[in-house]
């Protein structure tokens, strides 16, 4: 009896283990495949010597959680508590016309996303808003995405009905490319009401977007297939200044300084990445 309950644990093992293998070696081979080429620095520098740049950028958190710093950063000196974000990009142009980048996330799913993070250590997550909290759904005419996760994306159902109008900007590779983390963010885009895809398909690095000048979309690998990562210039009392958006490509400031990647088991079984 004892060792026919044993063999059935063990086989549950292999199923279990089995399945996420399935799941796992192909999101890997899918991420490890993608390779898209850079603009120059020097691309994105004349890309700001047009006229009707946008006049402010603003960031609102849905949700923040105070998490360790080991749980993003595969090295670290020392392993402090900072306050993980999950941010909405505002940009405005003087002629009224607005765009946003992400869209963080409904109270929830703030909730429910915090949760495992909570049962290993981290603090409780803390719910700030819905996007129709910060800013006005209706005055908002586009909106694009960093990359399809949940935590980027699930706001967005707040803006309607209240937006009219809105165009939800994708390059071609965000709307074709997805994986077990972004196939239902690309879902909730298609039923979405109040919003109508634009996707951007071309041959170039910098890809400007239509209605919206200093604004690009970058296509980049790394987090998920079909991460982008947003260039805008804004102009604020005469000076320049560009702001690169680039999602989870790094968490914590210190990835970027150091070149310091995340830690190894979370991109080998949490989030597959380069
Ligand atoms: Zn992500």
């Amino acid at each position: 009896m004892i060792k026919k309950i044993f063999l059935s644990f063990l086989l549950l093992i292999l199923m279990a283990v089995g399945g996420i293998t399935a799941i796992l070696i192909p999101a890997h081979q899918q991420i490890d495949a993608l390779n898209p080429p850079f603009p120059s620095l020097k691309s994105i520098r004349e890309s700001a010597k047009i006229e009707g740049l946008p006049v402010s950028i603003e960031m609102f958190n849905t949700a923040t959680q105070m998490v360790s710093k080991t749980s993003v950063l595969s090295s670290v000196k020392k392993d402090d508590a900072f306050e993980m974000s999950y941010p909405t990009f505002l940009i405005t142009w003087e002629n009224g016309q607005q765009f946003l980048i992400d869209a963080g996330m409904t109270e929830s799913v703030a909730l429910a996303f915090g949760k495992p993070l909570e049962t290993l250590g981290a603090g409780a997550m803390k719910f700030h808003g819905d996007l129709k909290d910060f800013i006005d759904p209706s005055n908002i005419n586009g909106i694009g995405f960093t990359h399809l996760h949940e935590d980027h994306v699930d706001g967005v159902r707040t803006l309607c009905p209240a937006a009219k109008g809105l165009v939800v900007v994708q390059g071609h590779e965000q709307f074709s490319q997805v994986n077990y983390g972004t196939s239902a963010q690309n879902e909730l885009l298609d039923s979405l009401e109040c919003g109508k895809r634009l996707l951007i398909r071309d041959d170039f690095t910098l890809k400007s977007i239509a209605g919206f000048p200093s604004l690009y979309l970058i296509n980049v690998a790394g987090h998920t297939p079909g991460s982008q990562v947003f260039v805008v210039h804004v102009k604020v009392e005469g000076r320049n200044t560009t702001y690169i958006l680039a999602g989870d490509l790094a968490n914590h400031i210190e990835g970027v300084e150091s070149n310091t990647s995340k830690p190894v088991f979370y991109s080998r079984f949490i989030v597959p990445k380069i």
